[in-house]
């Protein structure tokens, strides 16, 4: 197969984020298609016996079996390491595929893993439940308290787990501060970069080993497909991730890879004009709620940490408006923005976390992660701003703010 013109490294990485999202990974074959094929095969045919012998050796470069390489979900992974600067990527079939795979193929029985609190709902039951089912030790701290990082320091202490920002609450963990403390412990310091997405905040610039990602949010961006991607050194990629994930398989589908391909041509607008169109929003309804968080704003307890990780604000607000009832009462009037659970879609999304991503988590975990009665978590999409606003400021009127 040909490569397009510019493919190799040394090129690509010279091209600037949006050139990369654009171009990035593209492999040609000799039909010179312009947009990039979907390769839906499951294994690969050999010249020779003696060629498929070198492939299962690794003496010869090639694919053996989808579950190993695919044409498809190459080209994505490479899109993905130019944006995240990474050297090795593999894309998994959800977010969770990847999280789960990111920390169960470093830790063993006997580990200890350190996790910022304010997690993904699945991904605090991972933590909390999955890996000390396995014997993995875990202690969970407050992200945002560089300190209580340094003192969950065990001796077998072999992995940190974060989420900047956190989801729903929007804590913001400095990402440079805490990597060193795990760095000093021998750990592993593992960032879910799902809220942020690659064109807002780099993890791996800023120390940290490896990116896992839900592509499903921001990589997507339309809603379609459920994605993950796991991220870091070719050699931890090779020696840890794949020791693991070439026989337990949590590969994505050659069709899903193709839909997010496409959409990471995009990215960079998308993700740029929804973190304007969040801003305008937080901005308007700040007055209107009892209490707003947006990393953007000056009045985010962590908005000077936030606006030196990350180039913009991010796409999701955190609004608290009385209880449960009034909460409700907002999402049943809105008459634009859809009631869904999912975020990073074009459409904006509004959710109730405490009876919806949230509500499998203990009610004292969810205060202790700032998840009260009264939060709203609302995704921005790519509408007009104004016409947001106008749907958020009726459905709070008519809930009586
Ligand atoms: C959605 C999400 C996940 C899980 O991803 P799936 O693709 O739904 O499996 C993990 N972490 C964060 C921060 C998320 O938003």
């Amino acid at each position: 197969m040909k490569r397009s013109t510019g493919h190799d490294r040394a090129v690509t990485t010279s091209w600037g984020p949006a050139t990369r999202a654009v171009r990035g990974g593209t492999l040609r074959s000799e039909f010179g298609e312009t947009s990039e094929a979907i390769f839906l095969t499951s294994g690969y045919a050999y010249d020779s016996a003696g060629q498929a012998a070198a492939r299962f050796r690794g003496d010869e470069p090639g694919m053996t079996y989808s579950r190993l390489q695919n044409p498809t979900v190459a080209m994505v992974e490479e899109r993905l390491c130019l944006l995240e600067g990474a050297e090795a990527c593999r894309m998994t079939a959800s977010g969770m595929a990847a999280m789960t795979h990111a920390l169960m193929s470093h830790l063993s029985a006997g580990d200890h893993l350190v996790a910022g609190r304010a997690l993904f709902g699945s991904c605090r039951v991972l933590v909390d439940t999955i890996l000390p089912r396995f014997g993995i030790a875990t202690t969970v701290v407050d992200g945002r308290d560089t300190d209580a990082w340094a003192r969950a320091r065990r001796p077998n202490t072999r992995a940190f787990f974060l989420e900047t920002p956190s989801n729903p609450g929007l804590d913001i963990v400095d990402i440079a501060a805490v990597a060193d403390i795990g760095h000093d412990a021998g750990a592993l310091v593992v960032v879910d970069n799902a809220f942020a997405s690659p064109v807002l905040q780099r993890p791996l610039a800023l120390g940290a080993d490896v990116v896992a990602h839900s592509a499903t949010k921001h990589m997507d961006g339309q809603g379609r497909v459920l994605a993950g991607a796991v991220l870091g050194s070719e050699r931890w990629i090779n020696d840890t991730y794949l020791a693991m994930a070439r026989h337990t398989g949590p590969v994505l589908s050659a069709f899903n890879a193709w839909v997010v391909l496409k959409s990471l041509e995009t990215i960079d607008l998308r993700v740029r004009r929804a973190c304007a169109n969040a801003l305008e929003v937080a901005t308007a309804l700040e007055p209107r709620v009892a209490r707003l968080l947006y990393p953007g704003l000056a009045s985010h307890p962590q908005h000077d940490l936030a606006m030196r990780q990350m180039s913009a604000g991010g796409t999701i607000i955190a609004l608290f408006v009385d209880d449960r009832a009034q909460a409700h009462a907002v999402l049943d009037t809105l008459e634009l923005i859809d009631i869904s659970n999912n975020l990073g879609d074009s459409r904006s999304l509004m959710t109730h976390p405490a009876s919806t991503t949230h509500a499998s988590v203990p009610e004292a975990v969810r205060e202790e992660m700032g998840i009260t009665e009264g939060m709203l978590r609302l995704s921005v999409g790519l509408e007009d701003a104004a016409d947001l606003i106008a749907d958020l400021d009726q459905a709070l009127r008519a809930a009586g703010r």
